[in-house]
């Protein structure tokens, strides 16, 4: 398909295609606004079926990453890369510096981190090519390193703040909780409501990843195919995207949707359809942008890992105005935030911003 006639195009300021048969390297970075400042957002490493599938992945991920990043009031615009994961492929040293290669050769436009299936390893090989990166081991007391635990404190103090708006409820002792995907987030996520007295119910794919989770935390184990379904107050979405959706809303039970995963409605209209169902649902990419927030004190060198855990902190207030606008326009939350993110671009175009 012709990119410019993509559903998921939405003038896009490029989009990069990397082919390198020598390392493996078959990856896609699309910088989808530059207006606030280089375009940053993670690298996924993932297998799609079509390379179809890859495109609109690339497209719509740096669009939310432009709107993510706007709303966090950061100085960066918004961009993604995807490493298509061949059969059997698996992340090495090679791949990965071709990769920094491909970040390098735009010249500090984009800027990438850790997303799904890439680790803190990767990005250390991706720094041998090019300083275009963050989301590496820091010494000391300064910002940095892996983005996941940042991003798993916001999503937490997100759903303290929608389970306050929702059940007007001040603790989460006793709330229960369904996590799809306890990688990464998930993980770190689980283990904060578990300290906070939150019933927990999660379910993965990995095996691997579930005996981590239930080494380290008590939960009851859910198929995945069931997750969504459980009866709880909260589903987390912790996984991929897409997954709240005209299928998956009418057995939704919780009253609440407040996890890290990106781009979880799989349409706009899934947002409207939440709201005629009485669940509130935490715009993804206000929730879950702990982690861009660690990466930006760190690419500019401003701030310690206490500076971070206080930018975090502002992510409640945040759903408090859009939970309360939404409630006050009849507006869907989804809806609030893009016109909100899309104000402050459209602000930012004529004044630059700087991180305090
Ligand atoms: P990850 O790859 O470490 O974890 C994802 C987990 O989901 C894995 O354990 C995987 O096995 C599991 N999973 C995959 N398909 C599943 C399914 N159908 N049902 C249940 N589990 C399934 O990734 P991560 O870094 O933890 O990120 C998780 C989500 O949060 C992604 O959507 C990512 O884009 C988003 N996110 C991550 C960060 C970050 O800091 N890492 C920041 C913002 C947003």
């Amino acid at each position: 398909m012709n990119v410019f006639d993509h559903p998921e195009f939405d003038l896009h300021e490029g989009v990069h295609f990397f082919d390198e048969p020598a390392s493996g390297l078959r990856a896609i970075i699309a910088i989808h606004s530059t207006a606030l400042g280089p375009a940053a957002g993670g690298c996924r490493f993932w297998h799609y079926e079509q390379s179809d599938d890859a495109v609109t992945d690339v497209l719509r991920l740096s669009r939310g990453m432009t709107y993510k990043n706007a709303v966090a009031g950061l100085p960066f615009g918004g961009g993604k890369a995807v490493i298509v994961k061949g059969p059997g492929g698996r992340s090495t040293p090679e791949l990965f510096r071709a990769f920094g290669r491909a970040v390098d050769s735009l010249g500090g436009l984009y800027v990438t981190a850790e997303d799904v299936g890439v680790a803190v390893e990767d990005m250390r090989n991706v720094r041998l090519e090019t300083p275009y990166v963050s989301g590496l081991p820091q010494e000391g007391a300064a910002a940095g390193g892996d983005p996941s635990p940042w991003t798993a404190l916001g999503v937490f103090l997100g759903i303290e703040a929608a389970v306050r708006d929702r059940l007007e409820r001040d603790s989460l002792a006793g709330i229960r909780v369904a996590i799809q995907g306890v990688g990464h987030v998930g993980h770190h996520l689980a283990k904060l409501l578990a300290d906070a007295g939150a019933e927990l119910f999660i379910a993965d794919v990995s095996r691997e990843n579930l005996a981590r989770a239930h080494d380290a935390f008590t939960a009851t184990e859910v198929a995945p195919r069931d997750v969504l379904y459980t009866d709880v107050d909260v589903v987390a979405p912790c996984a991929l995207g897409n997954v709240i959706n005209s299928e998956t809303i009418p057995g939704i039970r919780a009253s609440i949707i407040a996890g890290a995963a990106n781009n979880q409605l799989a349409v706009e209209a899934d947002g409207d359809r939440l709201m005629e169902r009485n669940i509130l649902y935490a715009p993804d990419y206000v929730i879950n942008a702990g982690g861009i927030i660690s990466v930006a004190r760190e690419y500019f060198e401003k701030g310690s890992a206490d500076e971070v855990r206080d930018d975090i902190g502002r992510i409640p207030e945040r759903l408090n105005r859009i939970f309360a606008e939404s409630r006050a326009n009849g507006e869907a939350t989804n809806r609030i935030a893009d016109e909100l993110a899309r104000r402050i671009v459209a602000a930012g175009r004529s004044e630059p911003r700087r991180i305090a």
